[in-house]
């Protein structure tokens, strides 16, 4: 009886220990440390001289030391150990525990290790460490101190051991995720970089392209002068492209400076319906600027904010197809703020893609498919326009072909600054 209570508390103490693991190897999700924390955990409980993770590598379809105790583990990471003949393979093979006293005698003994780290083994216990479906690898037990091991020890490294194949598991799953993330951001800051570099060094050659070309329509006769407007037209639209490119780079930098006014918004609907009044004309749709007559004044950048209602007039004459409808209306709501409305009776916009359009590069068509051209800045770049100016900007559709509605809703102006208002 008397005998029995030190090896009760020992349990005990054993039991303690394994919960607190259990605790640790959930919280950990960083791999190497995770794996530092099994071995020495596992050579504390078990009292032996050494512990070592064979992790399983699937491309090689060898055991590779990830982590051991009390050897040269960098030079063990080069010792890859075999499945067939091999203790460690036989026990990740046949997913079984197995204790032995005498290693050396052993046939399946793999030498090679304890040569290579000049560690003299006698006695070890090895356990299978899988998920559920999933062999991970192994944990090994060395030179347990004073005596071998026993059942006990085995039940106990099994323990750790399945607990530790969840954790690694979750541990990887991490890292894959960091470094795809790492991948993706890298990506980005090139994107971002080109965009920059791009827009920058394309500015001044397509200046030249627009003088010379604005010059030879003026001056050249006949049907050179169309040529040369044709010129001008593509010109004109590559340059469109790369102020929205630098837009979108000052918005992402936060470089942009507002220059802020106070304007009737019909001054800026109307202008950034002029300017694309010919498409819109090209494509006999019926444009209809529905703005009351007293002047509705917005403190506003009245470039940034003609920049964003040329590109919502943009999109509502390019996604409409041939003879549509067009109305664009501005009024004031009850509490004071402006709302802008630019509705077409166009190819319209599902659900689940009305969040979507306004991010950066987003176009409902997939690429290989598309018709309507353009590169999927418009929105995001209204959107950080309209944000820029406390506003808020979303769309509207009931679906494929029924249509698209864009509001733009921005912020009332106190009373005081309504007397500077430019006409
Ligand atoms: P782009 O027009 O250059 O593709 P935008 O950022 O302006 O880029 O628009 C993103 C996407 O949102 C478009 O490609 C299109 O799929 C969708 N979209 C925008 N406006 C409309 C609209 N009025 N009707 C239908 N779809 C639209």
């Amino acid at each position: 009886m008397e005998e029995t209570k030190p090896k009760l508390r020992h349990m005990a103490e054993q039991l303690a220990r394994l919960i607190e693991v259990s605790v640790t190897l959930n919280s950990t999700l960083n791999l190497d440390e995770l794996l530092q924390f099994i071995i020495k955990t596992a050579e504390e409980i078990l009292n032996c001289e050494s512990v070592s993770i064979l992790l399983y590598d699937e491309k090689r379809a060898q055991l590779i030391f990830a982590a051991a105790t009390g050897s040269d583990s960098k030079r063990l990471a080069e010792i890859p150990v075999p499945l067939e003949n091999s203790i460690a393979g036989e026990v990740f093979l046949e997913n079984k525990p197995t204790i032995l006293s005498d290693v050396k005698s052993h046939s399946r003994h793999y030498k090679l290790v304890s040569t290579s780290v000049a560690f003299d083994v006698h006695n070890m216990l090895v356990v299978p460490m899988r998920t559920k479906n999933r062999p991970t690898g192994v944990l090994e037990a060395l030179n347990k101190r004073n005596g071998t091991f026993t059942e006990a020890d085995e039940d106990i490294l099994s323990i750790i051991a399945s607990q530790a194949a969840v954790a690694i598991h979750n541990a990887r799953l991490v890292k894959a995720l960091r470094e795809a993330y790492n991948e993706i951001s890298a990506a980005n800051y090139l994107k971002t970089n080109f965009l920059a570099l791009a827009s920058h060094e394309l500015r001044t050659p397509l200046g030249i392209i627009i003088g010379y070309a604005t010059f030879l329509q003026e001056e050249s006769p006949g049907e050179l002068s169309d040529h040369a407007k044709q010129v001008l037209n593509a010109a004109m639209q590559m340059r469109a492209l790369v102020d929205a490119m630098t837009n979108l780079n000052m918005l992402r930098s936060k470089e942009m400076v507002m220059r802020r006014v106070m304007v009737p918004i019909q001054l800026i609907l109307r202008g950034a319906y002029n300017e694309v009044k010919k498409l819109a004309e090209a494509k006999g749709h019926q444009v209809s600027l529905n703005l009351p007559k007293a002047p509705l004044p917005v403190k506003c950048d009245p470039e940034k904010l003609n920049t964003v209602f040329v590109n919502l007039m943009d999109n509502a004459v390019r996604f409409t197809p041939e003879g549509g409808k067009i109305t664009v209306s501005a009024s004031l709501n009850p509490g004071g703020d402006m709302l802008v409305t630019i509705q077409d009776s166009g190819i319209g916009i599902e659900p689940s893609e009305l969040k979507k359009i306004f991010n950066e590069f987003y176009q409902v068509e997939p690429h290989t498919t598309r018709k309507h051209g353009g590169l999927g800045i418009g929105l995001p770049i209204a959107k950080g326009l309209i944000e820029a100016h406390g506003g808020r900007i979303w769309a509207e559709s009931e679906g494929h072909n029924k249509g698209s509605t864009f509001k733009v809703l921005l912020p009332k102006i106190s009373t005081s600054v309504l007397s500077t208002m430019i006409r």
